[in-house]
């Protein structure tokens, strides 16, 4: 990923707290979304956008809702954005997850993508201090070869 946020080298061996165990993620992909998985795991962050209108949309979708185009064109972000919204997780629903709570869930909204969200977990930061409109750098956690997902760290002063 260009900018301060990587790839984040190896996955880590045994529970990361305040992140969602990596055996835990399954990512499913198709034609549309394939890409953007892709460019993740390599570490870009792109968007979705019409090939014929410009209109992104995100997730990706077989037509553009504007003008019904099925072309799309893979447009890089800076990765840093501000938390939409988010939900702070303290109870374990599956025995893994325990051993990471407190989990705090985001969807970020990258600078340059408006109303373009992704999911993700936010570390570096106490739970009770994340708020909405919080400043993020959004990295790439690497789950297992070839996969990564979203994760949010509070942007330091300088960074943005
Ligand atoms: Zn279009």
């Amino acid at each position: 990923m260009s900018g301060t946020a990587g790839p984040g080298g190896a996955a880590p061996a045994g529970p990361e707290p305040g992140v969602l165990p990596g055996e835990l993620v399954h990512v499913v992909t198709d034609r549309w979304t394939a890409p953007w998985w892709e460019a993740f795991a390599a570490g870009r962050l792109v968007v979705p956008a019409c090939g014929a209108c410009g209109t992104r949309r995100f997730p990706p979708t077989p037509f553009c809702p504007t003008c019904r185009s099925q072309e799309l064109r893979w447009e890089p972000v800076v990765p840093r954005g501000r938390i939409y919204s988010f939900t702070v997780i303290r109870h374990a629903v599956i025995p893994p997850v325990a051993e990471v709570l407190p989990l705090v869930v985001a969807l970020v909204e990258p600078d340059e993508a408006p109303g373009c969200r992704l999911v993700g977990n936010v570390v570096g930061v106490a739970p009770e201090a994340v708020a909405v409109d919080m400043r993020v750098v959004i990295e790439a956690r690497r789950v297992r070869d070839g996969v990564a997902v979203p994760r949010f760290r509070p942007a330091g002063p300088g960074v943005l």
